[in-house]
């Protein structure tokens, strides 16, 4: 037997086309685009090469990009009072804030300076305890609109396109971060799966992934979740970025799963080309909702 795979590169394909006509009518409407502003304080590189790849993603689909740097020794207060300026700036419907920040500085304090409304990352309390509050798909909502986090919303985008019922379903998240895990797991608690989370002190954790009717990987070491992990004909949606020498690997061991899961994201091409895309509709979503 072999997995069905899940191809996040194919539906990030189709998928631009959605965001592109989404962007020329909401032009079309307002007279600009919907912007997204990120701030970067120092010159971390891997953050630095994130802010250029997503300046190009953006402006491809139509989207507006500004980037806001300041130096590496800026004090709290100019970053917050930059995060400040850019909430009350009208042209800006979205605000990224890039981590690593540099030392001292209160990541939580920062966030919070944010508004929940511009939060497209969904890293807001606001926006974490809304959705942690939202009711099960199918109920009324029980509270305001929020924000999700791109990579797990990217994961349940890929389900839902391939149609993977899960009302029901045993969902086991490995991964317990604000920005993977976490809401992963509570996106798929939503949709009525019935879900365990896995972390660094689970005890027998092949045990809990080999009762998984969904299993999802959000780790960060390569090809850590074995075959044999995987219950036959099980789901697996795998959010590792890992290197192995020059390979990008999931934290899933892909040869081993591939043979026994009945579909699987591969790494590269599976989770990773969706973040983009959903983060670009979250930056859509934000300015739709500051029209009205
Ligand atoms: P974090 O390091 O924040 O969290 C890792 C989680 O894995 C923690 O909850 C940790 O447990 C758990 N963990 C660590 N070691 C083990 C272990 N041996 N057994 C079980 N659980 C373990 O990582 P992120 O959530 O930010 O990222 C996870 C992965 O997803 C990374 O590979 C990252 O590169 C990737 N990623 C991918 C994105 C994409 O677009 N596809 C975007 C963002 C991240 P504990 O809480 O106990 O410490």
């Amino acid at each position: 037997m072999s997995a069905t795979i899940l191809s996040g590169s194919e539906l990030a394909k189709s998928m631009r086309a959605e965001i592109e006509a989404d962007v020329q009518a909401f032009v079309k409407a307002h007279g600009y685009a919907p912007t997204a502003a990120i701030v970067r304080a120092g010159e971390d590189p891997a953050s630095i090469s994130y802010s250029n790849a997503l300046e190009k993603a953006l402006g491809a689909r139509g989207l507006g990009f500004k980037l806001h740097t300041l130096p590496g020794n800026a004090s709290q207060k100019e970053i917050v009072g930059l995060v400040a300026k850019l909430n009350a700036d009208k042209t800006v419907h979205g605000i990224m804030v890039q981590e690593p920040l540099p030392k001292g500085i209160d990541e939580a304090a920062v966030k919070e300076a944010m508004s929940p409304d511009k939060d497209v990352d969904g890293v807001h309390p606001v926006n974490t305890g809304r959705l942690a509050q939202a009711a099960p798909a199918g109920r009324p909502p029980m509270v305001g609109p929020f924000f999700v986090p791109a990579t797990p919303a990217g994961g349940m985008e890929i389900l839902k396109r391939n149609k993977v019922n899960l009302l029901g379903k045993h969902a086991v998240v490995v991964g317990r971060s604000n920005i993977v895990g976490k809401p992963m797991a509570l996106l798929l608690l939503r949709e009525n799966a019935s879900v365990s989370i896995c972390h660094s002190q689970t005890a027998d954790l092949p045990g809990m992934c080999r009762t998984a009717d969904i299993l999802c990987a959000a780790v960060g070491k390569a090809n850590m979740i074995k075959g044999y992990w995987i219950k036959p004909g099980a789901i697996v949606i795998d959010f590792g970025v890992n290197f192995a020498g020059d390979k990008m690997v999931g934290d899933v061991d892909f040869e081993e799963a591939v043979k026994v899961a009945g579909m699987i994201t591969p790494v590269p091409g599976g989770t990773g080309p969706m973040t983009n895309i959903m983060l670009m509709k979250n930056v859509i979503e934000a300015a739709k909702r500051q029209v009205k």
